[in-house]
């Protein structure tokens, strides 16, 4: 699997390009800014972009997915739960879409990428599991978590979107959809030593937590 993290736009907003090598196709993973960047890492890979996946509905994640998708032919996937915030950011109506469900595949070549559904940051917000990497979004940063204060998020539920990914094994990378953290990547076991909101074991503890 051919993997490159990019980081753009003023949001430190990070888009990832996931791609087969001998089918010499790729996926995108969220298209807020400079899609045209993501073209040019996806060409010197030798990889078309075949399918954009948004991992939640915000701006910064989605407001370049329909150009990037007329410019390349590709499919827009992302979870039913955000549809209607995402499709008011589709103006091009032959963009063709595909709406996730939590465990739900998506292939691209030989590479398998398993939707995880974790709500709580928005409701339809995703994590994308392939091979030993987790995209996490919003949902889960380096040291830290998405917001719940914004409009469709919900604490309890990211919570227990949380427990479930304290689920995987502890040496699956975690790659999220910001630079917040002071290195661009962790692991399941390093968030469960370093990261307090990971650390919360009880949904009291979470929430008195997310108040201090
Ligand atoms: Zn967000």
């Amino acid at each position: 699997m051919i993997f490159k993290q990019i980081a753009l736009g003023p949001m430190q907003n990070f888009s990832y390009i996931l791609g087969d090598e001998r089918a010499k196709e790729a996926v995108v993973v969220d298209a807020g800014w400079e899609i045209d960047n993501l073209i040019r890492v996806a060409d010197k890979e030798k990889l078309e972009i075949r399918k954009i996946i948004l991992t939640h509905s915000h701006y910064d994640h989605v407001q370049k997915a329909d150009e990037l998708a007329s410019k390349t032919n590709s499919t827009i996937y992302f979870h039913e739960d955000d549809c209607n915030e995402i499709k008011k950011t589709i103006r091009n109506p032959s963009i063709k879409i595909h709406k996730l469900k939590n465990n739900d595949e998506i292939k691209i070549g030989n590479v398998q990428i398993k939707v995880i559904h974790t709500p709580g940051h928005t409701p339809g917000a995703i994590c994308l599991l392939a091979k030993n990497k987790l995209l996490t979004g919003d949902t889960l940063f380096v040291n830290a978590i998405g917001r719940t204060d914004l409009p469709g998020g919900n604490s309890v539920k990211l919570f227990e979107s949380l427990q479930k990914l304290k689920k995987l094994s502890d040496n699956i990378e975690v790659y999220p959809g910001h630079d917040y953290g002071e290195v661009p990547f962790s692991t399941i076991g390093g968030e469960k030593k370093t990261n307090p909101y990971f650390m919360c074991e009880t949904k009291e503890q979470f929430l008195n937590y997310l108040k201090s």
